[in-house]
């Protein structure tokens, strides 16, 4: 049956405490897209268009993988393969999309579109009860007979195991150099996100080492523009690096490292660990989603994106599980979902 034909939605304002809180009877929609990072927006957009019944949840705000980015971070992507729902993303230097254009970016597709989108309200679990799924979250009970899944695939750090990773000094996330101002910084990784973050934080007065566990720099994971700068700034002495390293433990004011030649205490003010991110796969494992491999990659059918449970689909890097080496999985490769999607659930025009 077509998405078109099935029972519209009434939405009751009596669903709702006076706190703003639903709290009356489970809400009853076509479809639910959990997820409000680019391809959730992108989806919403042609559901939009479509004139579907549709409600729309995310656990924060618009686009928050990105906004817990390092500032002014530029990605890797070009700006036309990261647009969506055809919108151009214009910068005003032509250069690279920043977190803050794309970002303003998102709100302005969001403000351009109409979309209404229940943030920062989180899907607690799923439940599948006939044909209609039974979505809990934080705020309400929500019944969908469709359920669109486009929440990430970087929910958490992936965590080193180690004692002393939970001091406070520890951070597994770089948002701004400016803290680390004349401060002994060691970074762990090797990748992307640490070396990004070792230069920027150099330049902000840190004394920076890096911790990498090989014995060099990977060219395929590192920005094309990064690598001659760390290379530099290891070459000058600006930067420390310790290769062939894997920590051991963090302490007050130091870190152990495991070398070649043994271990090794080195002074730490503040620890970044940048070892990348994993799925939180709780709504795929309440919902009765098949993974598969080490990586816990949900399973799916690829011309349509639904998984093992009927009426449940997969969109955007949601698909990815949590990779054990690179990140494969990109927005440029996700945009296609959404066509996909769009004539799995029969809702017609596509964008
Ligand atoms: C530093 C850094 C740089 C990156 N650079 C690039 C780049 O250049 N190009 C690129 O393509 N990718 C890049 N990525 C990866 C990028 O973040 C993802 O490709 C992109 O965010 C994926 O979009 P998405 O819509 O699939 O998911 P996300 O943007 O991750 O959106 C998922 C949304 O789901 C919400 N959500 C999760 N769980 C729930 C729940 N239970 N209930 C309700 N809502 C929930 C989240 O709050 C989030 O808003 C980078 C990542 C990092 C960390």
């Amino acid at each position: 049956m077509s998405i078109r034909t099935l029972s519209r939605t009434r939405y009751d304002r009596h669903d709702h405490d006076r706190n703003g809180n639903f709290s009356g009877p489970a809400h009853m929609t076509d479809i639910a897209i959990i997820g409000a990072g680019p391809i959730g927006i992108e989806l919403a957009v042609a559901l939009k268009q479509a004139n579907a019944d549709y409600v729309h949840l995310d656990a924060g705000p618009v686009g928050t993988t990105m906004s817990w980015y390092p500032l002014q971070m530029q990605f890797h992507s070009n700006a036309e393969r990261l647009a969506i729902a055809g919108v151009p993303i214009q910068t005003a230097d032509q250069q690279k999309v920043t977190r803050e254009e794309f970002l303003a970016y998102l709100r302005a597709v969001v403000l351009q579109f109409g979309l209404a989108i229940r943030t920062y309200e989180k899907v607690e679990s799923i439940e599948k009860r006939g044909d209609v799924f039974e979505l809990t979250t934080s705020k309400a009970k929500l019944h969908a007979k469709k359920l669109v899944i486009a929440i990430g695939a970087m929910h958490r750090p992936r965590l080193l195991g180690i004692p002393g990773e939970g001091l406070p000094h520890v951070s597994h996330y770089f948002h701004e150099p400016h803290m680390y101002f004349g401060q002994r910084l060691v970074i762990i990784g090797g990748k992307n996100s640490a070396i990004e973050a070792a230069i920027r934080c150099q330049r902000a007065g840190a004394q920076v080492t890096l911790c990498y566990r090989g014995e060099d720099f990977d060219a395929s994971r590192v920005k094309f523009w990064l690598l001659p700068e760390i290379r530099s700034m290891l070459r000058d002495n600006r930067v420390r690096a310790i290769l062939n390293a894997t920590p051991a433990e963090i302490r007050e004011g130091s870190i152990v490292l495991r070398t070649p030649a043994g271990l090794r205490e080195e002074p730490a003010d503040f620890v970044l660990s940048l070892t990348g991110y994993e799925q939180d796969t709780t709504l795929f494992e309440r919902a009765g989603v098949e993974m598969s491999g080490d990586e816990r990659k949900p399973v799916y059918n690829e011309e349509t994106m639904e998984t093992n449970v009927p009426g449940l689909f997969l969109a955007g890097t949601a698909i990815a599980g949590s990779p054990v080496g690179r990140v494969r999985i990109i927005v440029e490769d996700c945009h296609v979902h959404v066509q996909r999607i769009i004539r799995a659930l029969g809702v017609g025009a596509e964008i």
